[in-house]
């Protein structure tokens, strides 16, 4: 498994990079954002470590080109205490994780081991949450075995919600990802097909997975897969 910290402070990403080869992980470190960015379109990555404050180009900025370049790899934000926007919008614009400074070590192995775990199932197809289960491959979706059919619409959005599992995704975020440009003729389709994918998906079911966030959107909610 490889891993990029991109991170300007040297010391800490040497510290960082020693106790991870010693994990068996293989490290390269970027010490500014442009490196950064070039590495990961030169070299595949299985996670990215990236702080924000970075010289050259933002933390932020690298991120919202890589996902608008349509590259995936899990990305762990690092941010400072005092800058929760960071955080919130790191996760806006496709962070999967994020992790305050200072942290322990064993923190972030912690979370990396989550991002890797939950990248090899994607890669095997198969989304997990619970008893809900997509088949990416065969777009089919069970829950509690039960083998629910969706219209593609629905699917999309079910996978994209799947895919972001624990994050608040807004209704323009929803609406772009799931409808194309000029598709869309009603200002409330998004809340529309929720509701249809709330009738499929949870109402047979004591556990709701589709949160509304008031105020911001929605949210699936994360159910151990092992439970
Ligand atoms: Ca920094």
């Amino acid at each position: 498994m490889r891993i990029l910290i991109i991170e300007d402070e040297v010391t800490l990403a040497e510290i960082i990079q020693r106790k991870l080869t010693d994990e068996y992980y293989v490290v390269d470190i970027a010490s500014d954002g442009d490196s950064g960015l070039e590495l990961l379109f030169v070299n595949e990555y299985d996670v990215v470590i990236l702080d924000l404050m970075l010289p050259k180009k933002s933390g932020l900025e690298l991120l919202s080109e890589l996902r608008q370049a349509g590259h995936k790899v899990p990305v762990l934000v690092l941010t400072a205490k005092d800058k929760v926007e960071d955080k919130v919008e790191g996760l806006n614009i496709g962070a999967d994780d994020y992790l305050t400074k200072p942290f322990a070590f064993e923190e972030l192995l912690a979370r990396i081991k989550a991002l890797l775990r939950r990248k090899i199932k994607e890669e095997n197809n198969i989304l997990k949450n619970g008893d809900l289960i997509v088949d990416t491959a065969k777009y089919q979706v069970t829950r509690a075995g039960r083998k629910i059919p969706l219209t593609s619409k629905e699917y999309i959005l079910l996978e994209y919600l799947m895919r972001n599992r624990g994050y608040v995704l807004t209704r323009s975020q929803i609406e772009e990802h799931v409808w194309e440009y000029g598709e869309f003729n009603s200002s409330n389709i998004v809340d529309v097909y929720i509701r249809f994918l709330r009738k499929k998906i949870d109402d047979d079911f004591e556990v709701k997975l589709i949160e509304t966030v008031r105020g911001k959107g929605y949210r699936l909610k994360v159910v151990d897969n092992d439970s």
